[in-house]
């Protein structure tokens, strides 16, 4: 067995699905990346339940996305597409996961949506990141907590709190978002059709981002929501 990855990063991006982060919030992690930070990508599966591909052709379309994006790692906890639930074993491997990379971000889907993996992957990472700070919790690895935890909206939309700008990183979050091509529209292929294979499923990406950059005043914006409230200490940087 290889040894685990202990990288430290200042950013992990949790999703349950091999092309969830890329869809989600991959603009803003690109972003935060061009300003120095270093970004780590989990998946918790490798989506070898999905209707479309298979583990094998996934695993080489999310290391085709990770060379496009740039970013440290990409790693699979590999905890059972169609089966992410918050138990204590999945737990224990999310713990290890973020005190192996000690990120002060955490960013992963919003706790309410038509998929169920993405809500059992919400309720994991949010519970797994109090209790990786427990010293007494029987997981390896020093505790650690990190301090933000951000949550992307997938198919049902929250009202977001928080919108970044991701116009200069637009083109580049779609090239790798479309290196998962066993996912999205293909005339030639006899997989079942899902939401993200229909013809128009980037002109509704795009219809989103656009719609939320409107309302700060840029033209793509990627959102989310964040629970914590967010103490202001120069309140003149509101308007800078
Ligand atoms: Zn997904």
């Amino acid at each position: 067995m290889s040894e685990p990855n202990t990288q430290v990063v200042d950013v992990l991006a949790i999703g349950a699905h091999p092309d969830d982060v890329e869809l989600s919030c991959a603009g803003t992690l690109l972003r935060m990346q061009a300003q120095g930070a270093k970004i780590g990508m989990v998946d918790m599966t490798r989506g070898e339940s999905g209707s479309r591909g298979n583990a094998e052709i996934r695993a080489v379309e999310a290391q085709n996305a990770l060379k496009i994006l740039g970013f440290e790692f990409r790693e699979i906890l590999d905890v059972g597409d169609l089966q992410i639930q918050d138990t204590h074993d999945r737990r224990v491997k999310v713990v290890e996961c973020i005190r192996r990379h000690k990120p002060k971000l955490v960013l992963t889907h919003w706790w309410r949506d038509k998929h169920p993996d993405h809500e059992g992957t919400s309720e994991l990472v949010k519970h797994s990141m109090f209790v990786a700070g427990a010293a007494n919790f029987p997981a390896k690895y020093e505790p650690h907590n990190p301090k933000r935890l951000l949550y992307w909206p997938s198919t049902w939309m929250m009202e977001p709190n928080v919108f970044v700008d991701v116009t200069d990183y637009w083109e580049k979050k779609l090239e790798a978002a479309r290196a998962h091509k066993s996912q999205f529209f293909d005339p030639n292929s006899s997989d079942p059709m899902t939401v993200l294979s229909q013809p128009v499923f980037f002109e509704r990406l795009e219809m989103r981002a656009r719609y939320f950059g409107d309302q700060v005043g840029v033209k793509f914006a990627e959102v989310f929501y964040m629970r914590e409230p967010v103490l202001v200490k120069d309140p003149m940087t509101l308007w800078a």
